[in-house]
């Protein structure tokens, strides 16, 4: 039984058919939650794509929400783009490569055109977990989750050089990374409803500003796990993304 259900959509320059998918959240084994807000249901991001960009014709165009009459959930009787050609630009993230491929897509999309505080915040807010995503599961490296039987030593030992590889990366583009967030910051401060919850502290704690986290999580009223980890990350002067729980 399939974990999605399928539905499909037209580009509106080309008139190619896309096929687009709905998680079932009744079928998800795993849930991950990330401190920067990424949240991957057995390895999937959940949140929509927005943004996309026609695997037929190259043209961009926005899909805020998916829903009818945009989209049928009947198969059309023509040929279809799969998910994988359009998700995330087709882009194949098994090595760092595909990862700094998206990084560069997000950019040029940015540099490119004038976009709606909505929109740009959109596109930053993914541009930013998209270099998170460089060294997202730094505590893997750790000998600890060898030893711990989560992995095989080969698994474990690929995996290791993929994240210290990504780390590197993540420090060469440091200051593409935090002008970014500096970005994404003030659009955010000035349209709060666009907020996701913790985003503040947490970008205020990557951005090494750990005073200021601790002082927006001091003013959360109830404390939650999420709350605590980021203080106990704030404390430590941590600012790498981390899981939160999973
Ligand atoms: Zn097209």
């Amino acid at each position: 039984m399939l974990k999605y259900d399928s539905y499909y959509f037209q580009c509106p320059h080309c008139h190619a058919w896309l096929e687009g998918r709905d998680l079932k959240a009744e079928m998800v084994n795993q849930s991950i939650l990330y401190s920067d807000g990424k949240v991957l249901n057995d390895n999937l991001i959940t949140t929509p794509q927005k943004m996309i960009m026609c695997p037929s014709c190259g043209h961009i165009f926005w899909v805020e929400k998916p829903a009818k009459p945009f989209i049928t959930y009947e198969k059309p009787d023509a040929e279809v783009y799969s998910w994988n050609t359009w998700r995330f630009f087709g882009i194949n993230f098994s090595d760092n490569k595909g990862k700094m491929a998206l990084i560069n897509h997000y950019k040029t999309f940015l540099k490119k055109s004038h976009y709606d505080p909505k929109k740009e915040i959109y596109l930053r807010r993914f541009l930013w977990w998209a270099y998170n995503d460089l060294h997202r599961n730094h505590q893997h490296v750790r000998l600890k989750y060898l030893l711990n039987g989560f992995m095989s030593f080969g698994v474990w030992h690929c995996n290791r050089k993929l994240i210290l590889e990504g780390e590197k990366l993540f420090i060469k583009n440091h200051k593409d990374f935090t002008e970014n967030l500096k970005r994404l910051l003030a659009l955010l401060e000035k349209h709060p409803d666009e907020q996701i919850d913790l985003e503040l502290p947490e970008i205020y704690r990557e951005l090494r500003q750990f005073d200021k986290a601790k002082d927006l999580l001091d003013q959360v009223g109830s404390r939650t796990h999420f709350t605590s980890e980021m203080l106990r990350h704030s404390k430590w002067k941590d600012s790498r993304v981390f899981m939160v729980s999973g």
